[in-house]
């Protein structure tokens, strides 16, 4: 059960000995940059400490500016601050149901963010396990928000999945049961947690949940369910030797929040 929560094992992580972008071994000769895995910036002043760090190539660092500007936006309102219009890199920011006297907050238009947090899910992979994530793309990412597209002059909303309901569940009987690998860093403010479940075909899947202060919060929460941030991937070298397999104690675990994994 691979716990990352203690200034040693941060420490370790950034001595990590291949990048978690392309799986690569660092050569002797070669002098990794390091990356803050989430953006540091994200974070409020007081909150850097316990900075989880990670070893990547310069070159495939790149450029990840517009993710990591929007998932700031979005954090910096949960300090207090608010962006201004036109610097707004979010498109559904005050949007109004027809019929709700509340506005629907932060909704999501799909483009930007998602790869910012699976490459977040990336390093936390490669820092739990000590090995290199490839998925042949069966990896899904839930976003803490409505998700929604333009249609027309309409905005629609994606409907909430079952996957969602069934991962945050077994994330949080997991915990009960201390069956979740996990990671918790810049002073808890960033909290990482997984299992791994066996499909009904026997293949392995990691079920996880990520949550960045109380973002589950900034969704819309008057007109839809709150939500946690959740995801699942399938790894094509399996489950890692140290995945930990999660609780197959059949037991409910009621909440009023059944979408978020941290509840
Ligand atoms: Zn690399």
């Amino acid at each position: 059960m691979p716990v990352i929560d203690t200034q040693n094992a941060f420490q370790n992580c950034a001595k990590l000995s291949f990048c978690y972008l392309c799986g690569k071994e660092f050569t002797p000769s070669e002098k990794p940059t390091r990356d803050h895995v989430p953006p540091r910036s994200i974070f409020a002043t007081k909150d850097r400490l316990d900075a989880f760090i990670l070893p990547v190539h310069d070159k495939c660092n790149g450029d990840e500016s517009v993710g990591d500007e929007m998932l700031a936006q979005l954090i910096a309102v949960l300090h207090g601050k608010h962006p201004k219009e036109r610097h707004n890199k979010w498109k559904f920011g005050a949007t109004k149901l027809p019929g709700s006297k509340h506005s629907s907050g932060i909704a999501y238009n799909g483009c930007d963010l998602k790869p910012r947090v699976w490459r977040c899910i990336k390093g936390f992979h490669a820092a739990l396990y000590n090995e290199y994530l490839e998925t042949n793309g069966h990896a899904n990412v839930h976003l803490p928000f409505p998700e929604a597209q333009w249609e027309g002059n309409e905005v629609k909303y994606l409907p909430i999945l079952e996957q969602q309901y069934i991962i945050a569940e077994e994330l949080r009987k997991s915990r009960i049961a201390k069956t979740n690998d996990r990671v918790s860093c810049y002073q808890g403010k960033c909290v990482y947690e997984c299992i791994w479940v066996k499909s009904d075909a026997g293949i392995w899947f990691c079920m996880f949940g990520l949550r960045l202060y109380d973002w589950e919060n900034l969704g819309d929460i008057h007109n839809f369910p709150k939500r946690g941030c959740v995801g699942i991937y399938h790894s094509i070298e399996g489950r890692p030797t140290l995945g930990t397999a999660g609780t197959l104690i059949d037991f409910s675990c009621p909440t009023e929040h059944p979408l978020d994994p941290f509840a």
